[in-house]
């Protein structure tokens, strides 16, 4: 049993993991004016070159959307320098008269510099930046299965990731603090066309408010400081001269995290290669972190289907908060400080590096409305942590039953949208702790095989693609041909 005391400290820093955090907000501090453009040296060719045209020894049209990323990083003056080409091939099925592109950085003010803006090699008829929402007006209407080019040069001035002011909340990962320097939602990506809109949601003091297409990234980096970080990426490093370039195929969104002090221990499940990044002195944790998400890895392939990429970073964020991104994790600084080796592994550090690792099956391959419907990756990863540890530790099962869930006598319904969960803890008690709850019910109705075949199914029909908590049940109802109509009025507002 893990002491009470234990359990008070893990009280106080409940509150934090993609399971979301109350810590200060992040009210944006304004930032230096930036430099001039000393550090966009790689200013975009004034005759881009043609675009693919519709003849036949055209490229073939991209499956997905694809990013071309080049960032010149001044890491000591939090500065960035970006050179980004999106190739957008419009699967909407209808003709396109703008492009929504979601800029994340421009929630922070003096942050985002737009410095020059194309569309298939001439500048823009027009567009709109507010907030997080760019509107790019086409000259040209873009036809079903026609490819856009958007050639966009940006400056970065980050901001702090911790404020003083904890009034205001916003997502907070972004940004450097003494020591670590963290890019997450950092470069303008065209969000989801579905049933005749843009899907660009507000953003909310808890929980994600983003969706994403799966698209291919090429990200290089190149320092201006005489000694770069040590990079933690959302792909694997290959270096040529100063440039160090990554990729990544079908993510959903490419994140960065950099630190000076970084330490790496590094591990293989089969060829995917995963690193835990730490500060000093938290090594015995880092490994913990490093063995628990080899672990999940063997565990969740073995139970839904392969891990898509070849890499998973592991990151200790410094801050009170962690979350998911493809091929890419953070864990909260606070839960390194908690582990204690000696003690019940039914602790933060393991089941939530479990449940971050689950989202490389539910919110990567199989992605949802984070806003609308949050239950579709955050139950599941919770979920996810209970077939962790059957795996792993039986006899543990009713301990983290306890400790991670019953401990909260979670109400609520599970099919909440983010801003309606009336507060962190209530948000994650409906979504994330009621939403294992019915997970674990329709398992028991379903039987293990047809609860696991239905799993992997819906992972392959909806790999790569947006889910709903529609196709999520209709896919169910081709599984069992049990009534379960008693957990969906227990557990749901409708279905
Ligand atoms: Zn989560």
């Amino acid at each position: 049993m893990v002491r009470a005391w234990v359990v008070l400290w893990m009280l106080l820093v409940l509150l934090s993991a993609c399971q979301g955090d109350t810590s200060a907000g992040m009210t944006a501090q304004p930032s230096p004016v930036p430099s001039p453009l000393p550090t966009l040296t790689s200013t975009p060719d004034p005759t881009p070159s043609p675009l693919p045209g519709p003849t036949p020894e055209s490229p073939p049209l991209p499956p997905r959307p694809v990013y071309t990323i080049r960032a010149t990083i001044d890491y000591a003056a939090h500065h960035l320098g970006v050179d980004q080409t999106i190739l957008y091939p419009n699967r909407s099925g209808v003709v396109l008269d703008r492009l929504v592109l979601a800029v994340v950085p421009n929630l922070w003010p003096d942050c985002f510099f737009l410095r020059q803006l194309q569309v298939n090699g001439a500048p823009v008829a027009g567009y709109t930046l507010q907030g997080q929402r760019l509107e790019v007006s086409l000259s040209a209407p873009l036809s079903a299965d026609a490819l856009a080019r958007v050639d966009i040069v940006y400056e970065l001035s980050l901001p702090a990731a911790e404020q003083p002011d904890p009034s205001v909340a916003r997502p907070r990962i972004f940004g450097y603090t003494a020591r670590q320097m963290n890019l997450v939602n950092w470069y303008p990506f065209v969000v989801p066309f579905r049933n005749g809109e843009w899907v660009l949601h507000d953003p909310w003091a808890y929980g994600e408010h983003l969706v994403y297409e799966a698209s291919d990234f090429e990200v290089e980096l190149n320092f201006r400081d005489a000694t770069a970080p040590v990079v933690a990426a959302s792909g694997l490093a290959e270096s040529e001269g100063a440039i160090t370039r990554y990729r990544l195929t079908a993510g959903r969104t490419f994140a960065l995290s950099m630190s000076h002090d970084f330490q790496v221990l590094s591990g293989s499940e089969g060829d995917i290669l995963v690193s835990s990044y730490y500060f000093s002195p938290y090594q015995q944790a880092a490994q913990a972190v490093l063995d628990a998400t080899l672990r999940a890895l063997r565990i969740f392939q073995e139970q839904y289907g392969p891990y898509p990429h070849k890499t998973l970073a592991a990151v200790m964020g410094d801050f009170n908060d962690g979350m998911e991104y493809s091929a890419f994790y953070f864990l909260s600084r606070d839960f390194y400080n908690l582990y204690r080796p000696e003690l019940s592994p039914v602790q933060y550090l393991i089941f939530v590096a479990a449940h971050e690792t689950a989202h490389q099956w539910w919110f990567e391959r199989v992605a949802n409305d984070q806003a609308l419907e949050p239950w579709l990756d955050e139950a599941f990863a919770t979920y996810s942590e209970r077939v962790f540890y059957e795996h792993f530790a039986p006899e543990l099962l009713p301990q983290w039953w306890y400790y991670r869930i019953d401990y909260y006598q979670p109400q609520g319904v599970v099919d909440i949208p983010v801003y309606a969960g009336g507060g962190f803890r209530p948000y994650t008690n409906a979504v994330y702790f009621r939403g294992a709850y019915f997970l674990e019910n329709l398992r028991k109705r379903m039987g293990d095989e047809a609860f696991f075949a239905f799993l992997r199914h819906y992972l392959t029909e909806f790999d790569g693609k947006i889910a709903t908590s529609s196709d999520f049940f209709r896919l169910l109802r081709q599984h069992t041909d049990q009534d379960f109509s008693d957990l969906l009025r227990e557990y749901f507002s409708k279905q």
